[in-house]
């Protein structure tokens, strides 16, 4: 008799989204003339843009002839486009990285959830508190926790970081190093970002203890302010600790197209295994790669009208942030984050759980937002408003808001 992954059955199942659309049905079904405005979700609105949509058409058209069909691709991504990142991402910082190092992607959610397979599964794990919940779960599922304990709000053996506005939202070094390190700057759902030396203070501790660092940078294109570093590789020493996995969706708004790109050094090695060659063997075992003509469109992001057109797009959805953060201060609420990132982070009114806050803006003004505490227990007393609605829906949101 074949047996499960009992692993599977600690998961808490998606909680925080199927029960928003849960209380949002009902209010619809109780109001069908009301008009909610979602500033909930974290996926873009705008549409491609020109110079993808062209490359996305010349590929279309190459693999119609025969001189231009392509069948599978190099499991590591098509030279073209590691050129092209390592050029824009990693050389242009004056980080040191080639594009045998890079391993391209169908988006940075696979990567993430994914790059646990290479450790072992008696690594310690951390993780920030409030969290982007892909992190927790596929360590749950590769067995890395105990059970979800109701008392704490978490899986025990798992070690939370609290980020609460006492440490600016991020995460105090832990006293006893874990293995695994999960770090996400400018960070999903607070909209921190971590300032160069704070970061090299984590790479300085990953070193010293024989830590590896995951460093998710998916919202590295909202970065704005100087001092706060786009890809941890600026940090001294991170060669030999960190792994660091990008997106295409929220730069370029590939949350449709899929793609993304992961960079293990060559420096990572553990008792004499390189993490790079592990990836490698996963890569070519389990392609998650993507189709050629989205690698051109990847290719058009760092073109120079590609460049252009989407530093629009990303001061398009800034400009929501600075109205939400804007429109939140004057209506009294305390709110974080929205400049280096398109998240603004609220606390809830003294005495209102961020559940009662969300009914509260659904009922009363018809807002949805995401209760914090949906991303750990740390997030309890705050609440996630998104900037990538349009900017119709975020002036009209933000003036409801202002009549509570
Ligand atoms: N990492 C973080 C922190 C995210 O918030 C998201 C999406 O919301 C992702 C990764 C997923 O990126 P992708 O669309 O490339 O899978």
């Amino acid at each position: 008799m074949y047996t499960i992954n009992e692993n599977y059955l600690k998961l808490q199942g998606s909680y925080l989204f199927s029960e928003i659309a849960k209380r949002v049905a009902a209010y619809k079904e109780a109001h069908p003339e009301a008009d909610v405005i979602r500033l909930g979700i974290g996926d873009v609105t705008q549409p491609i843009a020109p110079a993808i949509i062209e490359a996305l058409h010349k590929a279309v058209d190459e693999m119609g002839t025969p001189e231009g069909f392509r069948g599978y691709g190099p499991e590591q991504g098509y030279e073209f486009l590691r050129q092209a990142i390592v050029k824009n991402d990693y050389l242009a910082r004056g980080c040191d990285i080639s594009p045998e190092e890079i391993f391209v992607s169908d988006g940075a959610k696979c990567d993430v959830g994914n790059i646990q397979e290479i450790f072992g599964t008696d690594n310690t794990v951390a993780v920030c508190d409030p969290v982007y919940p892909v992190y927790v779960d596929t360590n749950v599922m590769a067995g890395r926790t105990g059970q979800f304990n109701p008392v704490t709000g978490g899986f025990d053996k798992l070690i939370y970081m609290p980020c609460t506005a006492e440490n600016g939202f991020s995460p105090k070094l832990p006293e006893q190093a874990p293995d695994l390190i999960y770090l996400c700057f400018p960070n999903n759902p607070t909209g921190a970002a971590i300032r160069k030396d704070a970061l090299q203070a984590w790479v300085d501790y990953a070193n010293k203890n024989g830590s590896v660092i995951l460093y998710d940078a998916a919202y590295e294109a909202y970065i704005s302010e100087e001092g706060v570093p786009h890809s941890i590789y600026e940090c001294e020493g991170a060669r030999g600790c960190a792994i660091e996995m990008h997106s295409f969706s929220k730069n370029a708004g590939f949350t449709g197209l899929r793609l993304g790109y992961t960079v293990i050094p060559k420096d990572l090695v553990c008792n004499g295994t390189s993490l790079h060659s592990l990836w490698e063997r996963r890569h070519g075992t389990r392609y998650n790669g993507a189709p050629y003509i989205v690698q051109r469109a990847g290719e058009a992001v760092y073109s120079e009208a590609g460049k252009a057109q989407l530093r629009k797009q990303v001061a398009y959805y800034m400009e929501n942030a600075r109205m939400i953060r804007d429109g939140l201060a004057q209506a009294g609420f305390t709110a974080y984050g929205g400049v280096n990132a398109p998240y603004i982070w609220l606390k809830t009114p003294e005495g209102m759980t961020s559940w009662d806050f969300f009914d509260r803006l659904l009922n009363e003004v018809q807002v949805v937002g995401t209760p914090g505490s949906g991303f750990g227990a740390s997030g309890e007393g705050y609440f996630r408003l998104t900037a990538f609605g349009t900017h119709e829906n975020t002036r009209e949101a933000i003036k409801r808001i202002g009549r509570l």
